[in-house]
């Protein structure tokens, strides 16, 4: 499967010039507990619609971006070096990580 993904430095290329960081998520504030930090490693959402993402532009510019990805068509939303990504993600997404796992899958 083939899409394209705009790199903000470089502009749209092929998506294997890029690498996958793995969806966004919210990175513990303080001092995690056990609990925490074991959601923050091993729980993802996995949804089936729009999430951001990291992506890696290994064969160009070699920086690290944010895109917004419907993972059932691959349709990109927008990219954007993360300084610049607004922090109104799709539902909330790297707040709810945390917060729907609750340590309940422990
Ligand atoms: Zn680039």
């Amino acid at each position: 499967m083939s899409f394209l993904l705009e790199c903000p430095n470089c502009g749209v290329r092929e998506v294997t010039d890029f690498g996958f960081g793995g969806e966004v998520s919210g990175r513990p504030q303080q001092r995690p507990t056990f609990r925490e930090l074991n959601t923050y490693n091993y729980f993802r959402r996995n949804v089936a619609g729009v999430q951001r993402e990291w992506w890696f532009h290994r064969s160009g510019c070699r920086a690290w971006f944010i895109a917004e990805r419907d993972t059932r068509t691959n349709e990109v939303k927008f990219t954007a070096l993360p300084g610049d990504a607004s922090n109104d993600d799709p539902a909330g997404q790297a707040s709810r990580v945390a917060a729907d796992t609750g340590g309940d899958l422990l």
